[in-house]
């Protein structure tokens, strides 16, 4: 008898989770991995290819890597996913695994901000990135504003990251002088769940000339005025706008009647669904953790140790503690690092580590890691 899986969304979740039951069960493995990308590319390498550091095709890693015992990827659109019965249908099969895993992130939906199409830029998509890499370099003066749309949002550091990354290219650009940066941000300080992250991150602002708009989101954008205009209906005059849109699951998922308040519910713990051998994982779930790669792969790996000890008969794995370590740009070849505790205690516990050459290579390590060990490409 073999483990039969079947993962929707093959993204920082899907990946782990395919590699670790590979690695455990080898050959006693039946899963399929569906994806209707054809390469996967890490969160933070958008920052590096809308200011010019890396070219897309090089951070892009394609699926067609992916050689594991018991796993075959399959590119695919998923179309309808019926969790009562595990029925999925692509735009090429149909699927019904013994078990489901949903790992199929969040999407954008950029109309919900008006204007934002027409008279902005988002940064979160990998077209949105790619985009800008012709964009940005046309504003050498005026205002620039970072600003959220929209709550919750993916990676909570990458706004703060952006505003330091536009300023290390002005500066590179001798154009600094001519230019505003502003960050309009939802919570009073950048990264709520951690005081000293978000303190340091305030003193560099400070240091370097960014203005930090707290408690404030983005409604919509008068393209013809080129104004930004906030909820609290404050008008900012913007030449460059660099907007983080509004979040939503997949189509798909909000089809399959699954989600409660616009994500997936699951038991924090083990990452089951309401419904029975069906888990979802990641950014798709109102797990209660920051939405970022690196707790969808925890999430994966609570998920992998579940199943492989009910496969093997094994003890009871730990539950999912919602922890990892998030790397932040503090721009001028500055890296720093949280590291954030979720749902080990009834608050958020963290950690923060000072910007060092130590952490500029661990970042590095990190992004060749997971290239290794999902895709066997070594950097
Ligand atoms: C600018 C930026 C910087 C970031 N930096 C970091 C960072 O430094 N550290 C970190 O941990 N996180 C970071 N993130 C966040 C990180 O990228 C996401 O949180 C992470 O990718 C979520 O993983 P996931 O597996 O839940 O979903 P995803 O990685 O988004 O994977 C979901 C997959 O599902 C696929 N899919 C969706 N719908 C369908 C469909 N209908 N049919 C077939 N396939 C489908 C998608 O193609 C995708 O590959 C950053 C994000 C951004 C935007």
């Amino acid at each position: 008898m073999k483990l039969n899986v079947l993962v929707l969304g093959a993204g920082f979740g899907g990946l782990e989770l395919s590699s670790l039951l590979s690695e455990a069960l080898g050959n006693n493995l039946d899963l399929t991995l569906i994806d209707k990308n054809e390469s996967f590319f890490l969160g933070f390498s958008k920052l590096d290819v809308m200011f010019g550091k890396k070219t897309p095709e090089s951070v892009r890693l394609y699926y067609k890597n992916i050689v594991k015992p018991g796993v075959r990827f399959h590119q695919e659109e998923i179309l309808e996913i019926d969790p009562d019965t595990r029925r999925v249908t692509t735009n090429k099969d149909i699927y019904h695994p013994d078990i489901l895993v949903i790992a199929l992130g969040a999407d954008y939906d950029q109309a919900a901000t008006p204007g934002l199409l027409e008279g902005g830029n988002e940064f979160y998509s990998f077209e949105g990135a790619e985009r800008l890499r012709s964009i940005i370099p046309t504003f050498t003066n005026g205002h620039a504003i970072i600003g959220v749309t929209s709550t919750p949002f993916k990676c909570p550091p990458a706004p703060s990251e952006a505003a330091l990354l536009l300023d290390e290219y002005l500066i590179a650009h001798g154009v600094r002088d001519n230019c505003e940066i502003s960050l309009v941000m939802p919570f009073n300080i950048p990264i709520p769940p951690s005081p000293k992250t978000s303190r340091a991150l305030l003193s560099t602002f400070k240091e370097r000339g960014i203005t930090f708009i707290p408690n404030r989101l983005v409604n919509s954008l008068d393209p013809d005025r080129k104004v930004a205009i906030l909820d609290d209906k404050t008008e900012l005059p913007y030449d460059l706008f660099l907007g983080i849109p509004k979040h939503r699951v997949p189509a798909v998922v909000e089809t399959s009647g699954m989600t409660d308040d616009g994500w997936i519910p699951v038991e924090y713990k083990t990452l089951e669904s309401f419904y029975p051998n069906v888990y979802a994982i990641g950014d798709v779930t109102s797990v209660g953790t920051a939405k970022a790669g690196i707790f969808s792969e925890g999430a994966a790996q609570t998920v992998a140790a579940k199943l492989i000890a009910e496969f093997r008969g094994g003890v009871h794995p730990p539950d999912y503690n919602g922890a990892g370590s998030c790397y932040i740009e503090f721009g001028r070849k500055m890296v720093g690092r949280v590291d954030v505790d979720f749902l080990s205690d009834v608050t958020p516990s963290s950690q923060f580590f000072e910007p060092s050459d130590a952490m500029v290579k661990e970042k590095q390590h990190f992004g060749a890691s997971r290239k290794e060990k999902w895709f066997g490409l070594k950097d």
